[in-house]
């Protein structure tokens, strides 16, 4: 059983108390923004009343990793390989009528963003901006779909401006923008989360991220035919923006309040020239209020993917990976290894920073130590760790453009190895333990 609409998962939250509802009314400059921030990490609010709009908006739908785990339809500590599993085994997606897909119930061809309750997150934000849209696109050399969420700002009533890092919609565009052509787009909002995680899947080129999308459901997902561009798109989305990202077109977008909790700056972006939208007749918007728990995960999850099957190449006594939410879930990783030879923390340090320029610092522990706790991070540090033997540096490697510590993306990097040493003398790294303390309930005892 899956959540294939954005809908079914709001009822599920629902069901487990995880979903709040906002009745009064709450303005789209800041307000909106500092509540979600408020419900940040705890549960997802939909607001009822919006200023200005007939539309209901909802934010925080995947506040943690157990929502994740309930999503994916397996346990908090089976999410990676779970996602890792539907990386390496794409299923196929099926195209479904106009009739069929509730998307298409509200068609406008004259688009105006105005109709839409787009919110003004962080104080220095250009402008509002759509978070939550996934940008579908085709290579325009092998009509390959390519899936992914981009920063979206609001630059009049059928225009967005667009920043597109060097992956792969920054090649289509590039092969576009050289025959003087539009490079064809359509963005979706109000997906379930299988969708969303897909879509910041880590492929190669040419692997169409909604492939993952069918493979985490375990059934192919539903997409339809746009009404103005040559594209598909899921059939159970909210609301359907279609355009082109015009060639030889720059205007200013930014500045963002971006994942690292600073502002990504203003400079001339690519503008995207809306067509059409399409809807639910009461479609529900989604906004991703930047750095919250919703924004890291759904970046995390397919990281630490590509991360665990990275080190496993090296070492394969790997136990489980963690990136952070202290660094962004992309600069921070801590691994947990079942140590067999000395060394081995080492090499798995270099791994973590083959598999990613944005890992930064790798924190190494023993399976023993539960990553997901900072405390019990920092009492291996703390316990297992001799600087002078056990820390190394790496000066002026590739990192994060978006790190302000780093030299216009040129970085340092640090690997810790918190491992207990294989000769240490029986007994003396021994962890206290009270016999029958993880069996024994507190509550039976009280009065
Ligand atoms: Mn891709």
């Amino acid at each position: 059983m899956s959540f294939t609409s954005l809908r079914q998962w709001l009822i599920k939250l629902e069901e487990i108390g995880l979903l709040k509802h906002i009745n009064r009314e709450v303005a789209l400059k800041h307000e909106l923004a500092a509540l979600g921030k408020r419900a940040d990490g705890k549960y997802a609010l939909r607001f009822n009343r919006v200023e200005n709009s007939t539309m209901s908006v909802v934010t925080g739908i995947l506040p943690s990793r157990e929502t994740i785990a309930l999503a994916m339809g397996v346990s908090k500590d089976e999410v990676v390989e779970r996602f890792s599993k539907a990386q390496a085994n794409p299923g196929e997606c099926i195209l479904v009528n106009s009739k069929d897909a509730p998307v298409k119930e509200k068609i406008v061809y004259g688009v105006d963003l105005g109709s839409l309750p787009i919110p003004i997150h962080h104080e220095k934000d250009g402008g509002p901006y759509i978070t939550a849209g996934v940008l579908v696109a085709k290579d325009p050399q092998t009509g390959v779909r390519n899936v992914s969420i981009h920063r979206l700002q609001v630059l009049g009533p059928n225009r967005l401006g667009i920043l597109i890092l060097p992956r792969h919609l920054f090649q289509f565009f590039q092969s576009a923008e050289k025959e003087d052509k539009p490079l064809e787009v359509a963005i979706a909002i109000g997906l379930d989360p299988l969708v969303l995680l897909a879509s910041q899947a880590l492929t190669p080129p040419g692997v169409d991220e909604f492939t993952i999308a069918s493979a985490l459901y375990g059934h192919p997902l539903e997409l339809v035919k746009c009404e103005t561009v040559d594209l598909e798109v899921p059939a159970q989305a909210e609301i359907v923006l279609e355009g082109r990202i015009l060639p030889r077109v720059r205007e200013i977008e930014g500045p963002f309040g971006e994942y690292p909790r600073y502002y990504g700056p203003a400079s001339p972006k690519p503008v995207i020239e809306l067509t059409a939208m399409t809807s639910r007749r009461d479609p529900i918007y989604h906004t991703i209020v930047p750095a919250t728990r919703e924004h890291l995960l759904l970046g995390a999850i397919p990281r630490e993917a590509g991360l665990l099957q990275t080190i496993r190449n090296t070492v394969p006594n790997v136990v489980s990976v963690h990136l952070t939410p202290g660094g962004g879930c992309r600069y921070h990783a801590v691994i947990s290894i079942d140590k067999r030879n000395e060394g081995e923390a080492k090499n798995a340090i270099f791994a973590a920073f083959s598999s990613s320029h944005e890992i930064k610092h790798v924190v190494v522990v023993d399976k023993d130590v539960n990553i997901f706790e900072p405390e019990e991070v920092e009492w291996a540090i703390a316990t297992r760790c001799q600087a002078g033997r056990d820390v190394f540096i790496v000066e002026r490697a590739l990192g994060n453009k978006l790190d302000p510590s780093s030299d216009d993306g040129i970085s340092d990097k640090m690997g810790i190895d918190a491992t207990v040493p294989l000769d240490a003398p029986p007994g003396r790294f021994e962890r206290i333990r009270i016999p029958g303390e993880d069996e024994i309930r507190l509550e039976d005892y009280l009065d």
